[in-house]
């Protein structure tokens, strides 16, 4: 199988290049892959405003970088995200991505934090499996785990999300669209857009993958308004998305209460998949620390607030009395003191 490769450069700055795989182009043999190349780069190009073509090549699909993933269930494979926050060393690559291979079809679970790492988890699926791809399932909103996503549309795959997630997106994607490149480099962010699932999910949703199937749970308010869970049946394996943090610092971009309420009374399912941090053997381990950490935060949220603290003062009074939580976190000051202001947001009206 061959496949079109881009070159493709920022307009603004034609040295920012980056080699950009089209699925569109891909083709049994290097002849058809030539014969389709000038109309598929160019028709890319012009969907990629901002971007010039610097020519392209056909190459075998084998050639492509891929993720590196293990295989930590039959049949479910994971990339591992770096357990550290956006910069230009990781390239954005910071969530766990997944795939799950069944008999007919092969499923997504986040496709990425960049066009660059939906390319190479789409190389590393073809190294697995010849199936058709889809659906591609967006666990929540934020970039590091769906930014990948338009790969995958071109690759004919349906993108799969919450209902709430499309005006979510709405609502953010001007701000990352300019934060994220500045936090991870022009290069690294070359090509991507932030594309909105096609299929809507508002309730459990189970999708057939052949020999086994995913059951989406649509999750209230927590992590983020935008949340949902995936179980696999012939595994067991439970994908939380970033409803679990390890390693990483927990991030508060929904509701804090919403979310112990959602660890109160957790789905079943193990291995656990988290959105960020190592497998776990079942979800009491994986959000152990977590747990403590955002019961921890609510406590001192409420501290202050019963000290009558306004937000300038409550804040920085947050982050001293969660202080003991360090542990480990990566990221944690910083963090901890954006989920103290989102908390104190939510609680002061309680
Ligand atoms: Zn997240």
């Amino acid at each position: 199988m061959q496949v079109l490769i881009l070159t493709a450069c920022l307009a603004a700055a034609a040295t920012d290049c980056a080699p950009r795989l089209l699925p569109a182009g891909i083709a049994p043999d290097p002849a058809a892959c030539a014969a389709r190349g000038d109309s598929v780069a160019s028709g890319w190009i012009a969907a990629h405003p901002g971007l010039v073509a610097r020519g392209w090549t056909c190459a075998p699909l084998s050639d492509a970088p891929a993720l590196p993933v293990e295989e930590v269930a039959p049949g479910i494979h994971v990339h591992r995200g770096a357990d550290e926050g956006l910069s230009p060393s990781n390239g954005g690559g910071i969530a766990n991505l997944s795939f799950v291979v069944g008999t007919e079809r092969v499923a997504v679970i986040d496709p990425g934090g960049s066009r660059a790492q939906g390319e190479g988890l789409f190389a590393a699926i073809r190294r697995v499996t010849p199936l058709p791809i889809g659906p591609v399932i967006l666990t929540h909103m934020h970039p590091d785990h769906i930014a990948g996503a338009q790969v995958f549309a071109e690759a004919g795959a349906e993108i799969v999300g919450d209902a709430r997630l499309p005006a979510a997106l709405d609502a953010r994607r001007d701000t990352w669209m300019d934060s994220i490149p500045a936090q991870i480099g022009a290069q690294a962010w070359l090509g991507t857009v932030l594309v909105a699932p096609t299929r809507l999910i508002d309730r459990p949703q189970s999708f057939d993958l052949g020999g086994r199937s995913l059951r989406l749970h649509p999750v209230p308010r927590a992590h983020t308004d935008s949340d949902l869970t995936v179980h696999d049946d012939l595994t067991g394996t439970l994908f939380t998305g970033d409803l679990v943090f390890r390693g990483l610092t927990p991030v508060v971009d929904g509701s804090l209460k919403g979310w112990l309420a959602w660890l109160a009374q957790p789905p079943r399912g193990a291995p656990v998949v988290p959105g960020h941090g190592p497998v776990a053997p079942g979800l009491a381990q994986a959000a152990a620390d977590e747990t403590l950490y955002l019961n921890a935060l609510r406590d001192a949220v409420r501290a202050a607030l019963d000290a009558g603290q306004g937000l300038s003062q409550a804040v920085p009074a947050i982050v001293a009395a969660m202080a003991p939580q360090r542990g480990t976190w990566a990221e944690f000051d910083a963090t901890t003191a954006r989920n103290a202001a989102a908390a104190y947001a939510e609680m002061e009206w309680d």
